[in-house]
């Protein structure tokens, strides 16, 4: 029996297990299929307080897993593939594993959506991103791209027109799904350069570890062409790792777990942080921040239900 479960092993995840070990409660982490989180796929992060010359993404998730470790944080591989949340103690099922436990707290985190290309997955963090707040800041003065066709990647472009000497829009349709504001913003944008209706066959140059140019093929003419950036930003969405809580738990029309008062999702005892209950902020001390919350009320919440 544990007192806390912690399903994910990001910012979130790993903050809520440094409070709870030092609350002395010896949480349980289920590392899931990507140990450390997105964080562990990028290199430099600069915008993570504490750190003025920055720090390698795996870097700074590793020390935060020392640091729940030291707390008496213990871990665990395997992924959640079923919860039963009717009844104190949940159980938490990971493949042939099951668990049980007095509160849960729930940091699955949300999956950028990518194009599907070997070169993107090779790239990401070397000048591949799905994150313009993140990544803007390295591509000053540079030209690079933007591939998406909603709000985000218009919100997206926009904003990496502050550094970017230019930013192309890539859009696999002549029409956009992008509200009429965003998209009127966008068009009136001068660093900003639509091309459409094209796909981005591939991404070069992955043998020199950085992006040089797009192959770009229209699909109308299907005419093939080069268009060389420094960098590719990923605007396509998120999908948050919520299957498993499907007619569980509350979720908006994305698949995003609704909190209220703090961290709680609406079965007493079961929290959730990070990018799973977040569609908006998605930046790692955010996500380490509501961790916090969430170990702090499943604490306050063991205190007064010890069941
Ligand atoms: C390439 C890249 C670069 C980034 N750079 C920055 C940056 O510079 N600065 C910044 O602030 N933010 C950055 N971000 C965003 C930041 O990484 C995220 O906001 C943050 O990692 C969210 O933390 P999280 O703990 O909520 O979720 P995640 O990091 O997504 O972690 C989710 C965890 O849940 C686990 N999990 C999922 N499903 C299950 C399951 N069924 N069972 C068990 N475990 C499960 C996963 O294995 C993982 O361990 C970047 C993101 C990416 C992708």
């Amino acid at each position: 029996m544990n007192n806390v479960l912690i399903i994910g092993s990001g910012c979130a995840g790993l903050t809520a297990a440094i409070y709870a070990g030092r609350a002395n409660l010896k949480p349980l982490v289920i590392d899931g299929h990507e140990p450390g989180g997105q964080l562990a796929i990028t290199t430099m992060v600069e915008n993570f307080p504490g750190f003025p010359e920055g720090i390698l993404g795996p870097d700074l998730i590793e020390n935060m897993r020392k640091q729940a470790q030291k707390f008496g944080a213990e871990f665990k591989s395997g992924s959640i593939t079923d919860v039963d949340l009717g009844k104190r103690p949940f159980k938490i099922t990971a493949g042939n594993e099951v668990y049980e436990t007095r509160a849960l707290i729930i940091a699955a985190g949300a999956t950028a959506r990518l194009l599907g290309l070997e070169s993107e997955r090779k790239l990401i963090g070397y000048g591949v991103s799905t994150c313009a707040t993140c990544d803007g800041y390295f591509f000053r003065g540079k030209e690079i791209a933007v591939v998406g066709g909603g709000d985000s990647a218009m919100e997206e472009a926009n904003f990496l027109s502050r550094f970017a000497s230019k930013v192309y829009v890539i859009h696999r349709r002549n029409e956009f799904r992008a509200s009429r504001i965003m998209l009127d913003r966008a068009r009136a944008n001068e660093k900003l350069q639509f091309i459409t209706p094209v796909v981005v066959e591939d991404i070069t140059d992955v043998s020199k570890g950085g992006v040089e140019t797009m192959i770009l093929r229209n699909t109308q003419s299907n005419e093939v062409s080069t268009l060389p950036v420094s960098g590719v930003f990923i605007a396509i969405g998120h999908v948050p790792n919520t299957r498993v809580f499907r007619g569980k738990l509350d979720m908006d029309e994305n698949g995003y777990l609704i909190t209220h008062h703090g961290s709680r999702t609406k079965v007493p005892g079961v929290f959730a942080a990070g990018d799973v209950q977040d569609h908006f902020y998605k930046q790692a001390v955010t996500a380490a921040g509501s961790g916090c919350m969430a170990a702090i009320d499943a604490e306050k919440f063991l205190e007064a239900n010890p069941g």
